[in-house]
This record gives structure tokens, sequence and C-alpha cells, in this order.
């Protein structure tokens, strides 16, 4: 079975529509797929429909922006039901503060890119209501011509390291978890360490604050990730083992020409999909 539990549309900052992510997941040959946009819900309905079509499994999911003492982690959270009040408050706020760093990326951006505009923002959202963020500064920068591809802006004025950034906001980590809980969901945290790779150091504070996250009711990580490096896997394995939670392997798909991350290309076990079936109860699977 080829299970991928992340990906992302058109909803928010992926660059196909839910229904050609489904035609291309049905042509990688993929059982299971979860659809995680960033803080929204909106194609869950419509992902419900293309499965059933290609006879694919669906797992409903989102990809939530949160901190945690000062760096930015994305928390997954699958199953949740999303009719919950408190969530759906929460998620509409991170949204609007997506769109406030958005607007203020943009004034940073103008003093040496100075043809881009928000309303260039604007127009690459193609989804009442999605999520904007970096990709679709990306995307308006391409459209102006100053660059070629999404990749180069975000190796050139989007890097985190670049003078022009801004880190985004997003709920406390803690909060997040007790929250997707609390909406009978399943918080899975994505690709934990990411990027770090080469230069990571495991010190005590890590484990500290991992621990401070899975008291609050954490379910599991994303280890199988291309941004996941082998020391933080390794780490993370054990840790896993000894609090007995869910391992998950996804490709954290954002369509052929936003990130070259392919569908399948790190997947999660059966066994693991079960388990964390065994803990939602606020939206179900749709078995194919
Ligand atoms: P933001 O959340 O606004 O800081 O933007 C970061 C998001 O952009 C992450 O979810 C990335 O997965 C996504 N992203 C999309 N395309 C790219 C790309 N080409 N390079 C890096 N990140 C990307
Ligand atoms: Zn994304
Ligand atoms: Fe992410
Ligand atoms: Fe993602």
């Amino acid at each position: 079975m080829k299970i991928d539990l992340h990906s992302h549309s058109t909803h928010s900052d992926g660059k196909e529509t839910v229904a050609q992510i489904f035609q291309y997941a049905a042509e990688a040959g993929l059982d299971v797929l979860a659809l995680t946009d960033h803080d929204t819900t909106a194609g869950w309905d419509e992902a419900r429909t293309e499965a059933a079509k290609h006879g694919i499994t669906f797992v409903p999911g989102i990809e939530i922006t949160t901190k945690h003492h000062g760096v930015s982690v994305h928390m997954l959270a699958y199953l949740p039901d999303p009719t919950y009040e408190p969530l759906i408050q929460r998620l509409k706020e991170v949204r609007e503060s997506r769109e406030t760093r958005v607007e203020r990326y943009v004034e940073n951006l103008q003093t040496e890119y100075s043809k881009l505009t928000m309303d260039d923002v604007r127009a690459t959202l193609s989804e009442e209501g999605k999520s904007p963020g970096r990709p679709h500064i990306a995307d308006a920068m391409v459209n102006l011509g100053y660059f070629g591809h999404r990749n180069e802006v975000f190796a050139g004025p989007l890097d985190k390291g670049s003078v022009f950034h801004i880190p985004s906001d997003g709920i406390h980590t803690v909060e997040a978890v007790k929250l997707i809980r609390a909406a009978g969901g399943v918080p899975v945290m994505a690709h934990p360490m990411a990027r770090a790779k080469g230069d990571l150091v495991i010190t005590e504070k890590h484990r500290e604050h991992f621990i401070e996250v899975i008291e609050a009711g954490l379910a599991g990580y994303e280890v199988h990730h291309r941004e996941v490096g082998d020391l933080a896997r390794e780490w993370l394995t054990g840790l896993a083992l000894e609090f007995d939670l869910v391992l998950t392997g996804s490709s954290d798909y954002h369509g052929m020409t936003g990130k070259d991350n392919r569908l399948g290309e790190n997947t999660t076990t059966l066994d693991m999909l079960k388990r964390i079936e065994a803990q939602g109860y606020g939206s179900a699977i749709q078995w194919a």
C-alpha cells in the first residue's frame, strides 16, 4: 500500500487543483492520499469526490502554522471536526495573520523590487479565502519577470537568511496540539527539525521542547520527509519508541512546478495510518 499523508493544492500554496493532484496521485500509483493545505479545510469536499473517482482513499488533514520557543513549527492535524467552532476561529485568525505578514513582506521587498505590489501577489491567489504565504510572493515575482522559477526566489530574497525575511506567526504549538485533540483530530508534527540537516546539534533543550509538545498530546511526527536529515531521523525515532509515538512519511507535494517534492517519494505504513485512525474521531477516513 502506497500511503502519502501530506499534500497542498491551490487552496493554499500548491500549484495544482485538488482534481489535478488526485489525477497525478492515481498515475503515481498511490492508494491513500491526505490533503493538508495550510490553515484551511476548504479542499476537503472536492478531495472526497476526486478520491472516489480514482479509487483512492482520502485522509482529511490541515497543516497548521504554529510557533514554539521562537521556532516555526508546522503541525499536521488529521481527522479533526471541521465544524468545531474554536478550530474554525483560530484558523481564520492564522489566515489573517498570514495576510498581514505578506503585506509587510511586500513592503520590505519593494525597496529592491519596485514593481512588486500587493495586487501582484493577490493575482496569484486563485481560490477565495485561501492561505497566502511566501510561495505566492515568489509566484508574483516570477510573473513580473524578476526570476524564472519559484525555487530561485526561495533561494534569493525569500530565503530565511535574507534581509527581507519576516518570520511567520501562528498559534503556540502546545495550544495547537490541544485544539486539534479537542476537535477530535490527531496532531502529527510536520517535517520536524527540517532543513537543519548538516549543522544540526541536538541538545537537552530539544528534548525538553519535544517533551512539552508530547505531553500536550502530540501523536507523532513526520520523520520520513526530504527535509528531515539522518541525525534528526535517528534521534526522533528513539524518542518515538520511548513515548510510543506514531511515525509517518510523506511527500509534502506542492505541484509539479511548485516544489521538487514528488507524490509518494516518502510514504507511511498502513499500521501507522491505522493508529492515526484509531485516535481520530472528528472526521473519518474515506476508504476506497
Ligand atoms: P511560508 O509559510 O509563507 O513561510 O512559506 C513556506 C512554505 O512554502 C512552506 O510550506 C514550503 O513548503 C512552501 N514552498 C512552496 N514552494 C517552495 C519552494 N520552491 N521552496 C521552498 N518552499 C516552498
Ligand atoms: Zn506549503
Ligand atoms: Fe510545512
Ligand atoms: Fe507542507
